[in-house]
């Protein structure tokens, strides 16, 4: 029964849905970034729209740090001025462009996509484990920095890890305490982070 309330046009309702399905954007906020861009000038919403569909079309995981890049090796990986000794790993690649902002660390990468989660049925297949394993197979890396979020979840896979990687006989360290516990690496400060790098210990 039509109680009188008339929903935006198609389109734009379609454009609401689409807006109220992306991380910490309610039904109001997403209205709200519809009608924005229905006053936007034609050329800059075509320009937006291009650019989600750029990185959908332009965008891979790297072979080796598997980073998302849009040259594989990714420029990290490719560069001579890195310390190839060295891999940080981390969850997200959020977290490389945090430890990056840092201008502290001159080591390679290597993004899980992840964390270990029983409760949401993630297990270490589901992680770029393999690629890790094969990556340490070749001999050259001398530490493994392991650099997972410093709550329950980023603690247990550092943790899995660690047991793994252990008979490798790899120096591995983690980063110092003082981030923010239950936070992500992503929203620590560079200040903080790049002391947490600094003052890593071996685990
Ligand atoms: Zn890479």
């Amino acid at each position: 029964m039509n109680r009188g309330f008339f929903p935006p046009a198609e389109p734009v309702s379609r454009l609401i849905d689409e807006f109220n399905k992306l991380p910490g954007i309610g039904p109001k906020s997403a209205a709200r970034l519809a009608y924005h861009l229905l006053r936007m000038p034609e050329a800059e919403a075509r320009s937006l729209a291009e650019a989600i569909i750029a990185v959908k079309d332009k965008i891979v995981l790297c072979s080796l740090c598997q980073n998302i890049t849009d040259s594989d090796p990714y420029a990290i990986c490719r560069s001579k001025q890195r310390d190839q000794n060295k891999i940080c790993i981390v969850e997200e690649p959020l977290d490389i462009l945090a430890l990056e902002r840092t201008g502290q660390y001159q080591g390679l990468y290597h993004v899980l996509h992840g964390v270990i989660s029983p409760m949401e049925g993630i297990g270490p297949d589901d992680l770029k484990i393999r690629e890790l394993l094969g990556r340490l197979k070749s001999g050259k890396v001398e530490e493994v920095i392991l650099a997972t979020n410093p709550n329950l979840e980023g603690e247990a896979t550092a943790m899995y890890l660690q047991r793994l990687l252990s008979p490798s006989g790899i120096r591995m360290t983690s980063l110092a305490r003082g981030l923010p516990v239950g936070g992500d690496l992503e929203y620590a400060d560079e200040v903080t982070l790049g002391r947490a790098l600094e003052g890593r210990r071996e685990v």
